[in-house]
């Protein structure tokens, strides 16, 4: 092959390669544009409110979920749609799902810059775990938060005021108060930066709710009256699009401080305090029970009966059976709820097992169908690329001698008549080749042609090259040479020639006739060089005849 074909190949494969790259490249910026516009627009979705109704939470969810698999969104994007969708999940009471797309919103911001939406995801847990009187795991997830950014570097105000909130709620579970007082208020001084937020007034109502029961635990429990009372006639005890997180964060903890209150100050009075099913003024516990059972937060009503108990023991033998049998209520009624959030865990593992399984096979098939695909595609390149150069050798090399075809040589030729510069052509006819074939065979015969190819290909140089005109004729073009070269080379030719030793018989001397001629422009020096071969056949043979 000659250098100038290896190098067009060569740039058609690199131009090839470089549009592959150019296509992926292109690829690449339309998804990072789409990213950048999404993002807008994902901002703006999670700041608006969620709706109150469940059918249209419902249609929220499935929009969430739909956009997420159509589009491309930054990691930090995808994060805060996930907690979104889980916000919706745990108002729709499908816990399951709300934790399990807290995971997929951890999973996608711990990839990404945002550091405050992470935390606020560890606090989520946290509250979780110390809503189920887990405070081990719910500390545990207090200092992953801390973990991934210390909280007075958190910029979010929303956020930041959160996890004070949270450290306070843990200083209170340590029995720690002036602490737990000191974050409360902390908390409640970083949301005034955010007074005019809608959240704001839910932020504070919940922290004075923190405050009340911080009061009651130090004894100050005036202060502490006060800002319950402060709350009487809330509007954040009516529905409204976060009512379970208000119940879970406010409502619970505001009716349980309130409990503690009434039975601390009924207690110091000598009064009977318990008033469980009782219909009278003071049946604060038994609205804080029935409203626990209601909500599915009997841990607390058990717990909150438990620890008034504890503090302020009865001694009435019918408030203690009174007392006995609503604990015997609630026990039964928590394990039952225990059992069946168990068995859903261990159902929804079970098909996430099997989902996850059918997802993972899949992925796998589609990846083996992808690099089958590549692989075939890889091949057919090969393969094309293959037949291209295969497809130009034919046309430019005979397959014999390798020498350069009669195609190259006339397109040669009128190359150099264009050029107009001098030059020769030298052509060769073996003598008597039809009898070595009807002596020899073909294959001999053939032998003999590759033999004189091969003598003459040694002998081309830049400007001298060599061409199979025909049968058993030869040329030889000599770019810018001069008549007594051509004639020189004709006459090494026909001598290499002469001398050769033949192994299918070896008395014999195979001989060649040549005809040389020069000139330029359109002057026909190939007919010239014809005739002269012509002479040289009817004068004896073996010969160069040039003019
Ligand atoms: P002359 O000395 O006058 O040239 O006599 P010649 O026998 O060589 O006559 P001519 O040039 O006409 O012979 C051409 C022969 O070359 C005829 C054909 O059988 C043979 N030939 C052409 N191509 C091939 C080939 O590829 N292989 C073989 N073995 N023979 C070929
Ligand atoms: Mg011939
Ligand atoms: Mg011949």
């Amino acid at each position: 092959m000659s250098k100038k074909l290896f190098k067009k190949i060569v740039i058609g494969m690199f131009l090839f390669v470089l549009a592959l790259l150019l296509i992926q490249l292109a690829y690449y910026v339309k998804i990072q544009l789409e990213k950048q516009s999404n993002h807008e627009k994902v901002i703006q979705y999670v700041t608006n409110d969620l709706s109150y109704a469940t059918d249209s939470l419902e249609l929220e969810a499935d929009y969430i979920n739909n956009w997420l698999e159509s589009g491309h969104f930054t990691n930090a994007d995808t994060g805060r749609l996930y907690e979104r969708a889980s916000l919706i999940y745990m108002q729709l009471g499908e816990n399951m799902t709300y934790y399990r797309y807290l995971g997929y919103a951890l999973y996608y911001l711990e990839q990404s810059s945002e550091k405050d939406y992470t935390v606020n995801i560890y606090l989520d847990l946290a509250n979780f775990h110390y809503n189920n009187y887990a405070f081990e795991d719910a500390k545990k997830m207090i200092v992953a938060a801390q973990n991934v950014e210390s909280f007075y570097k958190i910029k979010t105000i929303q956020i930041k005021s959160y996890a004070y909130r949270m450290l306070g709620i843990m200083a209170i579970n340590d029995g720690e108060y002036d602490k737990a007082e000191e974050y409360l208020l902390e908390s409640q001084e970083i949301v005034t930066q955010d007074a005019d937020a809608i959240y704001a007034s839910a932020y504070v109502a919940i922290n004075d709710t923190w405050l009340a029961r911080v009061y009651y635990e130090q004894g100050r429990l005036d202060e502490a009256q006060a800002l319950i009372d402060k709350y009487t006639d809330s509007p954040f005890f009516t529905q409204d699009a976060y009512h379970e997180i208000m119940i879970r964060d406010m409502i619970i903890p505001y009716y349980q401080t309130n409990c503690f209150l009434t039975v601390a100050k009924e207690y110091d009075l000598g009064q009977d305090y318990i008033h469980l099913q009782k219909e009278n003024s003071s049946s604060v516990i038994n609205d804080f029970v029935a409203f626990c059972e209601e909500t599915g937060y009997e841990k607390c009503a058990l717990n909150t009966l438990l620890t008034i108990q504890d503090k302020y023991p009865i001694e009435n033998p019918e408030m203690t059976a009174q007392l006995y049998e609503e604990l015997n209520v609630l026990y039964n009624s928590l394990f039952e709820k225990q059992n069946k959030d168990y068995a859903n865990i261990i159902s929804s593992q079970v098909n996430d097992s099997k989902s996850s399984m059918r997802e993972s096979i899949r992925i796998n098939n589609t990846n083996k169908r992808k690099t089958k695909l590549f692989i075939t595609g890889l091949f057919l390149i090969i393969m094309m690329t293959f037949t291209f150069i295969l497809v130009i050798m034919n046309n430019r090399y005979d397959g014999l001698t390798m020498l350069f075809t009669r195609k190259i040589f006339n397109k040669d030729l009128n190359r150099l008549k264009r050029a107009m510069n001098t030059y020769a052509i030298i052509m060769i006819d073996i003598d008597d080749f039809k009898k070595i074939n009807d002596t020899y065979g073909h294959p001999e015969g053939d032998k003999v042609l590759q033999r004189l190819g091969h003598i003459m290909a040694n002998e081309a140089k830049s400007d001298t090259k060599a061409y199979r005109y025909g049968g058993e004729e030869f040329v030889f073009m000599l770019g810018k040479n001069t008549a007594e070269k051509a004639n020189n080379l004709a006459e090494r030719i026909r001598q290499a020639m002469e001398m050769q030793i033949w192994d299918f018989a070896s008395d014999i001397v195979i001989t060649i006739s040549v005809g040389v001629s020069s000139g330029s422009g359109q002057t026909d020096v190939l007919k010239q060089a014809d005739d002269n071969l012509y002479y040289s056949k009817h004068h004896g043979k073996n010969q160069v005849t040039s003019t």
